[in-house]
C-alpha cells in the first residue's frame, strides 16, 4: 500500500477517477447488501425516473489523513441523517444509518491510496448519491433506486491562501417558500446554474439569495451557509431558515464558536438591513470550509464588509483554524465528531 504519487497541490476541485465505488441497489422493497466495484460506469433504462424527473439526492463528506497517520471521517453520521431527510422528502427509500456509515468505511478504506497525505491540503473527497433507476413515465418515484458512493481526490480548496471573494445579490430565488430548499436534492443545484453562471459573466463568485417569500432576510448561496461576526468579534450570527440547506460545516463552526471560543452564537432570522452591521462574513461548505467575503454588490449599491478584499477577518481566520485543526487531528475533538477507518 503506498500512497499515490500524484501532485495533490494541482489537482483542483474536478473528478479523478479512483480504484472503487461502492453501490447498492434497492429492488422488490428492500436494499440488497451492497459492494463495493471497479465500474465506474451507470447503464440504465433511457427512461429512468433520476432521468425524466430528477429524482436524486446527495451527499458530500471528506476523508483526511491526520497527523499522526490516521485516515478518519468527519461526522459523517450527520451526512447519513441529511441524506435519510432529502430522500423521505422526495419519496425515495431511506439508506440505513448503520449501512450509510458502513459504506462510506468500507470505500475509502478500499482507495486508502488516494486519501492525500496529511499537510497536502488535499482530501478525499466523498460523495454519496442515490436516484430512481427503473422506467418511469406517469410522474411517479421509481420503484427501484441506485446507491452509489464516489471518491475522488480534491486539491486545496484556496491555492496560496483564502482570498475575499464578492457575491452580488440576484434577480432569482433559490429555493421556493415550504420548498426544497433545506434538502440536498439535485435539482435545487440545475436551477442554480443558470444564476450562478449569469452572476460570473458579471464577475461575481456567487449570489448571496434572499429569502424567497419576502426579499428581506439573508438565506445562503449556492452551495453554502453564511455567517456573520459582530460585537466586536463577539459574536457569531448565521440565518435561520426552513428553506436553507443544514449545513454541517456551519453547525460545527457555531459549536466552536460558543464552545471552544467562548462566542456568542446567535441562528435566527438576520435582516439584510443588519448587514451593515456585520464585521466579518464568511461562506461555509465541506469544500472550502470557510471563504471569508470581502463585498456584496446590489444591483450597484456596493455593501463593503470591513475586513476588505485583501485579509481574512480574525475570528473568520480563528474559526477556520481551530475547525481544520479538529479535522486534522491537531486539535481534540468533541466526542463522537472523528471516525477513524482502520486498516485491517
Ligand atoms: C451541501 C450544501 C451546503 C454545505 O453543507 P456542508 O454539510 O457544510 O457541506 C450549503 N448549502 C447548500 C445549498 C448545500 O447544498
Amino acid at each position: 500500500m503506498a500512497i499515490k504519487d500524484i501532485d495533490w497541490s494541482s489537482i483542483g476541485f474536478s473528478y479523478i477517477e479512483t480504484d472503487y465505488s461502492y453501490v447498492s441497489m434497492y429492488k422488490d422493497g428492500k436494499w440488497d447488501e451492497g459492494t463495493l466495484t471497479k465500474e465506474h460506469t451507470v447503464t440504465m433504462s433511457e427512461c429512468a425516473g433520476v432521468l425524466q424527473y430528477s429524482q436524486s439526492c446527495f451527499e458530500g463528506l471528506k476523508a483526511y489523513r491526520t497527523e499522526d497517520g490516521k485516515i478518519v471521517t468527519f461526522r459523517p453520521d450527520l451526512n447519513g441523517q441529511r441524506m435519510i431527510d432529502s430522500c423521505k422528502r422526495l419519496e425515495m427509500p431511506e439508506f440505513p444509518m448503520e449501512r450509510f456509515l458502513d459504506a462510506v468505511d468500507q470505500v475509502v478504506k478500499a482507495n486508502a491510496d488516494w486519501v492525500p497525505p496529511y499537510g497536502s491540503g488535499a482530501t478525499l473527497y466523498i460523495r454519496p448519491y442515490m436516484f430512481g433507476y427503473n422506467s418511469v413515465i406517469g410522474v411517479k418515484p421509481a420503484d427501484e433506486y441506485m446507491f452509489r458512493i464516489l471518491v475522488t481526490p480534491v486539491g486545496p480548496y484556496f491555492k496560496g491562501g483564502a482570498k475575499p471573494i464578492v457575491l452580488r445579490i440576484p434577480d432569482f430565488d433559490r429555493a421556493a417558500p415550504h420548498g426544497t430548499g433545506n434538502i440536498k436534492a439535485g435539482l435545487n443545484y440545475a436551477m442554480s446554474l443558470h444564476p450562478v453562471m449569469e452572476a460570473h459573466r458579471e464577475g461575481y463568485a456567487e449570489n448571496m439569495y434572499l429569502d424567497p417569500a419576502t426579499r428581506t432576510y439573508i438565506e445562503e448561496t449556492g452551495g453554502a451557509n453564511i455567517i456573520f461576526i459582530k460585537d466586536g468579534g463577539k459574536t457569531l450570527v448565521t440565518p435561520k431558515s426552513d428553506s436553507i440547506l443544514p449545513s454541517i460545516t456551519r453547525r460545527s463552526i457555531c459549536y466552536v464558536a460558543e464552545h471552544y471560543l467562548g462566542m456568542n452564537v446567535e441562528q435566527r432570522r438576520i435582516p439584510y438591513a443588519e448587514i451593515t452591521e456585520m464585521e466579518e462574513m464568511g461562506l461555509c461548505g465541506t469544500a472550502a470550509v470557510i471563504s471569508p467575503v470581502g463585498r456584496v454588490d446590489d444591483h450597484g449599491k456596493q455593501i463593503c464588509i470591513p475586513t476588505g478584499m485583501e485579509n481574512v477577518g480574525p475570528v473568520t481566520k480563528k474559526l477556520y483554524d481551530t475547525l481544520t485543526g479538529i479535522q486534522m487531528g491537531t486539535i481534540e475533538a468533541p466526542e463522537g465528531w472523528i471516525r477513524e477507518i482502520k486498516a485491517d
